[in-house]
């Protein structure tokens, strides 16, 4: 299952520790339900925008005390403190629940792309501090940064956003698995890596977590992927006059309301082009449900079901 962000940051929330660790314990609540109904076995990822955007915050603003880390030692970063925050929330709640032999693991996971992805000649992913005209057009000298206005609230560094091919860590994910263990994985899409001579070395791109998500469910063997967002359905004509959620869609539908542009490009895009590759496949069913109805959602009872 894929968690959104704001399972954890909620829009007009500070970002404080303890706002972030409440959300955190909420969201657990519910999935350890689902695990000690003995129905279902884990495997989590998570979105990481908020979280990873204050570090690189933290890196701009302390560039003179400490040496600034690149984007992909951010992402690391920030899939070490998420994990933990589930880790210790998940088992907390489990062991309330006699359940506490439950081995809950996060691996840091790097995932490849293509360095050939065209997405490395459009950088469209928006990261990091709001700067002035001045300062943008410096960055973009020095750093060879990348950098739009961004809606009117001041420039922005924007960087690539390549497509997922293939999970690194998938191999440690799978046998933490057949051990029993629920694994959270490929936080915030994963830390994007390259392969130069047969070796990997991290780049400065932000994959999509819905689609690395998908791959992950893939590599794991998943019967169903479940995306858990902030909407209870998706929904056409989304904002317009004729608006309708849809409780259940095949991939063909899926596929002609992407064509025909119902879904924003970002948000719910997406999260239904993962669904309708992880359907395409092999997978049984994809659901994109709100994060409090997880478990009627896994049973059919909730969210869009995404089918063949
Ligand atoms: P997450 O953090 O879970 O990935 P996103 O903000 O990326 O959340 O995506 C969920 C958002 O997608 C919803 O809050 C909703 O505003 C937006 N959205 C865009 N198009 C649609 C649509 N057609 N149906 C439902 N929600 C949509
Ligand atoms: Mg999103």
């Amino acid at each position: 299952m894929a968690l959104g962000g704001n399972a954890i940051l909620q829009p007009g929330q500070k970002g404080t520790f303890e706002e972030q660790y409440g959300s955190v314990q909420q969201a657990m609540e519910g999935l350890a339900r689902l695990v000690l109904s003995g129905k279902w076995r884990l495997v989590i990822t998570h979105g990481n925008g908020p979280q990873v955007g204050n570090i690189l915050l933290q890196q701009d603003a302390a560039k003179g005390v400490v040496p600034p880390m690149p984007m992909d030692v951010c992402g690391a970063q920030s899939q070490g403190f998420i994990g933990y925050m589930i880790q210790q929330a998940l088992h907390n709640v489990l062991a309330r629940e006699g359940r506490g032999d439950i081995p809950v693991a996060t691996v840091v996971t790097q995932v490849l792309v293509d360095r050939d992805d065209p997405a490395f000649q459009n950088p469209t992913k928006p990261v990091g501090a709001f700067y002035s005209a001045e300062e943008a057009k410096r960055l973009q000298a020095e750093k060879g940064w990348h950098v739009v206005e961004d809606a009117g609230r001041g420039w922005r560094r924007v960087v690539p956003s390549p497509d997922p091919k293939a999970i690194v860590e998938k191999d440690a994910i799978r046998i933490l698995l057949a051990g029993g263990a629920i694994v959270v994985a490929s936080g915030g899409g994963g830390i994007p890596v390259v392969r130069e001579d047969g070796a990997y070395r991290g780049v400065e791109a932000v994959i999509d977590k819905d689609l690395a998500g998908e791959r992950l469910a893939q590599d794991v063997g998943a019967s169903v992927f479940l995306i858990l967002t902030d909407v209870d359905r998706v929904r056409i004509h989304y904002k317009k006059p004729g608006e309708r959620a849809l409780e259940r869609m095949t991939v063909e539908e899926a596929k002609r309301y992407l064509a025909e542009g119902h879904f924003a490009k970002g948000s719910m895009e997406p999260k239904v082009r993962a669904a309708v590759r992880f359907v395409e496949g092999g997978g049984e069913r994809a659901v994109i449900a709100a994060l409090a109805q997880a478990g009627d959602a896994l049973d059919g009872r909730a969210g869009t079901q995404v089918v063949p």
